[in-house]
């Protein structure tokens, strides 16, 4: 027997390999590896190359989520699952997704090499299309797909602004299987990608949950007019309307606190010309918060904000909503148990919420799901800027390691 807590990743190889999957779909700024591109499966030859040196049964679904398995001993078990994803937005960093999904990697490698059996197998994984830029799939295809959210009926609607359908993409991809994933836990390890733990100087992310979201889609209907001849006080300016409701959602989300971010972030105006009193704006409003509650107090208040807006400018107002993403609160079992597993290896830990979707948030529904962060420098991510140092890296992926070696059940050497 040995004493699994003594166990540790081998950081300098987990970068080494972040590095060279980094290389792919490398351009002048960043690198671009979207959903099912030729970049993307190019990284996953590399990701199932190293799952077979690993010695792991690669495996993929329906939906080409990969994933390679470490047998355990009882071979009818469901595996602990860890994982993340290794498509990118365009111009990415080299860590988000990827980190999590070469740290299981890391993860079976220090177990291999201590001759570690498990109970349970482990399965590290890969999702299709977490990003979901290039379809405009709304993301988290792949762990939607796994968990029953969405279908193949359904992706084929999906596609990019080439016209490219994201199940041609799908069946194009040589990573089509017939296997079945049924998780007994999952754990996603990634980056924080903001900057709480950076500016706190907190070396673990607990993730308590990932936050519920509501866009709303607010539609400012005024009077387009001449912008010479129409005297400024007989406007009807939806431009203006609009302004003001941007400058007093702000206002709104620092009086809302505890954690509530709102962000105005389409704006389309009609006829949108230089010499035209606005007559339509079309904006977007995303809002984010982990309470439920006052996530829904948060979108009372920001409607009234918006009528208030038109009603100064005698512009009409109409609200709907596009998209609304409950809140996933992680199980506080998992949740524990990272904060137990960080604070062994004596790591300082704050518990979390993610601003981020995950595919955690998506595994919540199928199996007892945590999430490990580490610090962003600067909160930076999703842009070449975005970076992890290699000792936080470690850090993480240790308590990874530390989580896995717990849910898989008692375990010790072969020599
Ligand atoms: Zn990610």
């Amino acid at each position: 027997m040995t004493g699994g807590t003594t166990l540790r990743i081998d950081r300098e190889k987990l970068w080494n390999m972040i590095a060279e999957m980094g290389e792919i779909g490398k351009g002048a700024a960043g690198r671009t590896r979207l959903a099912l591109s030729w970049e993307d499966l190019e990284a996953r030859r590399l990701l199932a190359r190293w799952m077979e040196d690993l010695g792991l049964d690669v495996q993929t679904d329906a939906y080409a989520n990969i994933w390679g398995v470490r047998a355990g001993r009882d071979a009818k078990a469901r595996p602990v699952v860890v994982g993340s994803h290794i498509d990118t937005v365009r111009d990415a960093g080299m860590f988000d997704g990827v980190m999590g999904v070469l740290s299981g990697l890391a993860a079976v490698r220090a177990m291999n090499e201590a001759k570690v059996e498990t109970e349970r197998p482990v399965a590290v994984i890969s999702f299709t299309d977490e990003e979901g830029g290039r379809f405009l799939s709304g993301g988290l295809a792949g762990s939607r797909a796994l968990a029953g959210l969405t279908d193949i009926e359904t992706l084929k609607t999906k596609r990019s602004p080439e016209g490219k359908s994201w199940v041609d993409a799908l069946n194009e991809s040589g990573f089509v299987g017939n296997g079945r994933l049924e998780p007994h836990a999952y754990l996603e390890y990634h980056i924080e990608q903001g900057p709480a733990l950076a500016d706190e100087n907190i070396q673990i992310g607990v993730v308590r949950g990932v936050v519920g979201i509501s866009w709303l889609r607010v539609t400012f209907r005024g009077e387009a007019n001449h912008a010479g001849a129409f005297p400024m006080n007989r406007r009807h300016d939806a431009g203006l309307a609009a302004a003001r409701a941007v400058v007093e959602l702000n206002r709104l989300a620092l009086e809302l606190g505890q954690g509530a971010v709102i962000t105005p972030g389409q704006l389309n105006q009609h006829p949108n010309l230089p010499n035209i009193v606005p007559g339509e704006v079309v904006l977007t409003v995303d809002i984010r918060q982990f309470d439920p509650v006052s996530l829904e107090h948060g979108v009372n208040r920001l409607k009234e904000v918006v009528r208030t807006a038109g009603e100064q400018e005698g512009v009409a107002v109409k609200v709907e909503t596009l998209v609304q993403t409950a809140r996933a609160a992680f199980s506080e079992e998992m949740v524990s148990l990272v904060e137990r597993k960080a604070r062994e290896l004596g790591y300082s830990t704050k518990r979390m919420s993610s601003g981020a979707g995950h595919d955690a948030q998506i595994l919540h529904g199928l199996c007892p799901t945590g999430m490990i962060f580490v610090p962003s420098k600067d909160g930076r991510s999703h842009c070449p800027e975005e970076f992890t140092s290699q000792e936080d890296m470690g850090n993480g992926a240790d308590v990874l390691l530390q989580c896995v070696l717990e849910l898989t059940g008692p375990f010790e050497s072969a020599d």
